[in-house]
């Protein structure tokens, strides 16, 4: 049932990171994958280690040129877009009052209006094919607030809502849309905070691989009742 049989699936920010573990969870799952980022070698370098089945495309989120030609690359090479990861992200952390207009306006671009074009630029292919599944990567941060994270926050939040609205206007186009809200996960973006004073009630932090199970179960047939769900993935955090 979790069978990907050469689906089809654009997953951004893939080179490294929680997107590196979604690519290669698809991947061998059956998908064929197309790693989107701006970060060419180590993209490039992913897709050569899965090889067959694996393309990388240079891509940032934040812009709409690229969104074209990097959906243009997967029809090109592997026929449509059958699943679409928006998982590209950033964050920064600042007091109100030293937030830099130009650090919100960065982090608005990357995680929520990136997410906006990704969903606008695959919808026209997958309402053309009368399925696809769209997962929107947020955060347990767009469902609570956090000292010093207020333009990650209402990215996330942001997120969290396109994702429902998405769900409800697409559902009878046979596109399920599902936001998923990692908690920690040990990545280059939280290098500087120390796990250890987290309460996290499974008792250690989140590796990439564990939100591959997450990402392989809505990419597939096996949710295919589930839309505008949200998917809390932090080993019992936020509960
Ligand atoms: P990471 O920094 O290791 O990886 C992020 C990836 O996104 C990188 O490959 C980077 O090159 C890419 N990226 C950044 N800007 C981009 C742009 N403009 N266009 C295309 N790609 C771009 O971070 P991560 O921890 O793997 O985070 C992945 C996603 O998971 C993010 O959306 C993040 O907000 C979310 N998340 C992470 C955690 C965590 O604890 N690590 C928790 C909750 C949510």
């Amino acid at each position: 049932m979790t069978d990907l049989d050469g689906r089809v699936c654009l997953v951004t920010g893939a080179a490294r990171g929680i997107g590196a573990a979604y690519a290669r969870a698809l991947h061998a799952t059956g998908a064929r994958v197309v790693i989107a980022d701006i970060l060419d070698d180590a993209g490039e370098d992913l897709a050569a280690d899965l090889g067959e089945g694996a393309l990388y495309a240079h891509l940032d989120v934040t812009d709409e040129d690229q969104w074209a030609a990097a959906v243009e690359a997967s029809i090109a090479t592997f026929g449509t877009v059958d699943v679409l990861v928006n998982n590209a992200g950033i964050a920064n952390a600042a007091p109100i009052e030293h937030l830099s207009t130009a650090k919100w306006d960065a982090v608005i671009a990357v995680n929520l209006t990136g997410t906006f074009f990704g969903c606008r630029a695959v919808v026209p292919v997958m309402k053309q094919q009368g399925r696809g599944s769209i997962i929107n990567i947020s955060s347990v941060e767009g469902m609570r607030g956090s000292p010093g994270l207020h333009g990650y926050t209402a990215a996330k939040f942001g997120v969290r809502g396109l994702s429902q609205s998405l769900a409800v206007e697409l559902g009878a186009s046979g596109i399920r849309v599902n936001s998923v809200h990692p908690g920690f996960i040990r990545t280059q973006m939280t290098t500087r905070i120390d796990p250890a004073h987290l309460e996290i009630p499974l008792g250690r932090p989140g590796e990439p691989e564990d939100l591959a199970g997450t990402i392989v179960f809505l990419a597939s047939d096996a949710s295919s009742f589930t839309s505008g769900a949200e998917f809390v993935v932090d080993g019992g955090m936020i509960a």
